[in-house]
């Protein structure tokens, strides 16, 4: 497995324009827009800063993931991504390593990468995502 950078930071927010106000107008980060992947309930907005971006997640619905995990442990960063070259590949060597997945395949995240969650159990209360583009 090639880990090739920091793709994003994953944030709960309750709302995408109540993160702006920070993220944009406070430190100056350009807002590329929106965008709603619906399997997963949740729009997200992106901000690149270098080589990675800030990934705010609003929750498009109350049983959401995003708004669970609001519920559970408040707005914040909820989520790590690391970019990889083959995300199959990863998938197939931390199965192999015993790594308890929460995605045993990719599914389609935003701007259409290719993303896969591991389990926070597996890596000591991190949720770890793992995305190819
Ligand atoms: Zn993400």
């Amino acid at each position: 497995m090639k880990i090739l950078k920091i793709d994003h930071l994953g944030i709960a927010v309750n709302s995408i324009e109540e993160g702006q106000r920070f993220w944009q107008d406070v430190l100056g980060l350009n807002f590329e827009g929106t965008e709603t992947v619906a399997e997963q309930k949740v729009t997200t907005a992106f901000f690149p800063v270098g080589e990675s971006e800030v990934e705010l997640l609003m929750s498009t619905a109350p049983d959401g993931p995003v708004a669970k995990y609001i519920e559970k442990k408040g707005a914040g960063i909820q989520h790590v991504a690391f970019r990889v070259d083959n995300i199959e590949a990863a998938l197939e060597e931390l199965k192999a390593k015993g790594i308890q997945l929460i995605d045993q395949t990719p599914r389609k995240g935003a701007g259409g990468a290719k993303i896969a969650f591991l389990h926070p159990k597996a890596t000591n209360g991190v949720l770890v995502e793992l995305c190819e583009r």
